[in-house]
């Protein structure tokens, strides 16, 4: 285990985010750092993968910083790098909620809870816990009894909290994300909205796992990441499956985004059904023209064709 991911954020003003990108690319690209990472006014996300003492200089460099100094970063343990590439890219927000007034999370924010009294309101009938993430993210892996927003994308979560506000009107509210940088906004947005008692798990699932006082326990699943690993495990004390194989309903932790680059919907499916189905995860996408399940299978015209026909005869 010679290299280190990295995951962190921070809201702190940056005056010229195009400016900024520019240098902190060259940066990482010096220490031959790999991931992606978003700046823009209002502050840093980044997610990183590198050897150890790459990792530890970006760290330093960092917290040299005024804006980063608390800075605090999230680390799991790697073989190799877990990104191909190295992006800086400035961007107007780092997280969006659709809102037509952004919520500024320096100013109003959830109050953090660290992961053992997080654990405590997963364990407590007066607080409603939410899941603060994408549909494909939650069905991977979420805390037991969390609610899932029926919702597939996380700027949804306005409109769906407004739609079922009397759900959560007279509970304490806690959410919880992967980092914890998408419920800074998210809880801020929930207290402007007039819910009183709200609350956010700091540091976010990847904190919670690392947390010699809760070892992940009470999350069920694997841990969505957005890196070349794409799930990560949480739970060192009682660990269940809880994803689901999208044809079947079998338990599986095996992702793939479907071959239609149209569609490309993040699915759970088994290596025996990816193989049946193309790669798809519908027969119009099975059959779409642009599936590229094909080339990059070599797989020949007249195979093609008998699995779409047992697709259609199933
Ligand atoms: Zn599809």
């Amino acid at each position: 285990m010679d290299y280190r991911v990295l995951l962190y954020y921070q809201y702190t003003p940056i005056a010229d985010p195009e400016q900024f990108a520019k240098e902190h690319l060259a940066f990482c690209r010096a220490l031959n750092l790999k991931g992606r990472i978003l700046v823009a006014e209002e502050g840093i996300n980044g997610t990183l993968s590198g050897t150890k003492e790459a990792t530890d200089r970006y760290m330093d460099f960092m917290h040299q910083d005024e804006r980063f100094k608390d800075t605090f970063f999230k680390m799991d343990e790697s073989e190799e790098h877990a990104f191909k590439k190295m992006f800086v890219r400035p961007r107007k927000e780092l997280v969006s909620l659709n809102l037509e007034e952004d919520i500024n999370p320096k100013k109003l924010t959830g109050k953090y809870l660290e992961p053992k009294d997080f654990k405590a309101a997963l364990l407590d009938e007066n607080t409603v816990v939410i899941d603060a993430r994408n549909d494909y993210e939650y069905d991977l892996g979420h805390f037991r009894g969390a609610v899932r927003p029926d919702i597939r994308a996380f700027r949804e979560l306005p409109e769906w909290i407004r739609a079922n506000k009397e759900q959560f009107m007279d509970k304490k509210v806690v959410t919880y994300c992967t980092g914890g940088i998408r419920c800074e906004k998210f809880s801020g947005w929930m207290l402007r909205e007039g819910f009183e008692d709200v609350a956010q798990l700091h540091g976010g699932i990847a904190n919670y796992g690392k947390d010699p006082a809760t070892k992940g326990e009470l999350w069920d699943g694997q841990m969505y990441v957005f890196d070349e690993r794409i799930s990560v495990e949480i739970n060192q004390v009682d660990k269940q499956i809880v994803g689901k194989e999208w044809f079947d309903g079998t338990p599986c932790e095996r992702y793939i985004n479907c071959s239609n680059p149209e569609c490309n919907r993040q699915i759970l499916v088994s290596e025996e059904n990816e193989a049946r189905y193309l790669g798809a995860c519908c027969y119009d996408c099975a059959s779409h023209e642009h599936n590229r399940y094909e080339a990059e299978h070599g797989l020949s015209e007249a195979e093609k064709q008998s699995r779409l026909e047992k697709i259609l005869n199933r």
